[in-house]
């Protein structure tokens, strides 16, 4: 019996941070949702009504607001998404409910909102620091007295909409409105890449989304001081056909179609780091997951390698299969060359590739960029397949890399 995505990210994360960090990831995902028409967890920047502002008051609300790192828009789907966390912190001595948070164009006077999150839909998007959304901590809009609550914001804009080179925030609670957090639109250089994977059949599991359960996106650690998502934009790549990522035995790594698949540098680059000689496990969720060596900062990646793109980016490829990393620190290599092989070390639940792009040489010391992939073809509701150019993948996208099918075992 096949574990599905709700099961296996319930609540269950029995490794602390560690589970935090990497995570489990779906053995597969039967129905995944390729409608072109979801905007997976985020809202439409459709030019909502303005909400009357309540009169001003003599002292202005305690709502100390910002977004630490500036998004970059993205283009997916007939859509270009921004992808954010506004951190707020309650420094009033009594509690505040938010009721609305408006998006307007920080560079026009008396701008309309661009997109507005209301109360009802802050619910699933305001998640209390130190919990998940599974805790149960994210039913109400409101913040206690000193409470600290961080907003996953996802706008998606039409393609060809304007975009505001600059966005701020206001506030609405019951009484009172605060602006700010000023949040520049195009913070890093949107790269262009080659597949990671090559063939077929590509599930980008728990791929860029907006969604409450996506283990990428809801996971906010703290290192150097610092809340970082380094996995912002990551991508589980996992091989499926007919809705399995595995035929045969559940138990045994070589029933997988993504096991012992060449990984591809995207890019020209310098291989910064690399791991290798780390045992894989045996596959397996929930309880029946048990690491081949204990999970610690130094393992939960499995064996890896980061490459160096230039410019402050740098792409890490995890949980590889032992014994074949064909590339060493400090060497240079082309775009498309085989990096090594999808296994299944460090935290990884059955083989797959955890793949992302941040701006650190250090794994999960970096804040997570988008990147867009120069070509690939997208599977439709109707399985037909049509060509994307020049967009980035997003969570549960059935992915064709080129016309290059690897043989299946
Ligand atoms: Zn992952």
């Amino acid at each position: 019996m096949m574990t599905t995505k709700s099961r296996t990210r319930g609540n269950s994360w029995p490794f602390g941070l560690g589970a935090l960090l990497w995570g489990a990831f779906a053995c597969a995902t039967p129905a995944a949702d390729q409608s072109q028409t979801s905007l997976r967890g985020c809202k439409a920047a459709d030019a909502p009504r303005a909400d009357p502002l309540p009169p001003a008051s003599g002292f202005p609300l305690q709502l100390a607001m910002r977004v630490p790192f500036e998004p970059t828009a993205f283009p997916s789907e007939g859509h270009v998404y921004l992808m954010y966390e506004l951190h707020f912190t309650n420094f009033e001595m009594t509690p505040v409910s938010v009721r609305r948070i408006e998006l307007v164009d920080a560079d026009k006077k008396d701008a309309r909102p661009i997109a507005a999150l209301e109360a009802s839909e802050l619910n699933a998007l305001m998640q209390v620091v130190g919990s998940w959304p599974s805790d149960g901590n994210t039913d109400s809009a409101e913040l206690r007295s000193g409470q600290s609550k961080v907003v996953f914001v996802c706008i998606a804009f039409k393609r060809g909409a304007h975009i505001p080179n600059n966005l701020r925030h206001r506030v609405l609670t019951g009484e009172s409105v605060v602006e700010g957090a000023v949040v520049g639109t195009h913070a890093n250089e949107l790269r262009v890449l080659g597949p990671p994977v090559r063939g077929a059949d590509w599930l980008a599991s728990d791929g860029p989304s907006n969604e409450e359960n996506n283990h990428h996106r809801r996971g906010l650690p703290i290192f150097g001081g610092r809340a970082l998502i380094s996995r912002r934009y990551a991508i589980d790549w996992q091989q499926s056909e007919n809705g399995s990522t595995f035929s045969g035995n559940a138990l045994e790594k070589h029933s997988y179609y993504s096991y012992d698949q060449p990984v591809l540098a995207v890019a020209d680059g310098r291989i910064v780091k690399v791991r290798d000689g780390l045992p894989e496990n045996v596959p397996g969720h929930d309880e029946g997951f048990h690491p081949a060596v204990p999970l610690t900062m130094k393992t939960l990646a499995g064996n890896f390698v980061t490459l160096d793109l230039g410019k402050g980016q740098f792409a890490h490829y995890l949980h590889l299969k032992p014994g074949t990393l064909r590339v060493k620190a400090g060497e240079r290599v082309r775009g498309g060359q085989t990096l090594a092989k999808i296994g299944s070390s460090g935290d990884a639940r059955e083989p797959h590739l955890h793949f992302e792009v941040t701006d650190s040489p250090i794994l999960m010391l970096g804040e997570g960029v988008p990147y867009l992939i120069d070509r690939y073809r997208v599977r439709l509701a109707d399985d037909s397949w049509e060509m994307r150019t020049r967009e980035l993948p997003m969570q549960d996208m059935l992915i064709d890399f080129g016309p290059t099918r690897v043989e299946k075992k």
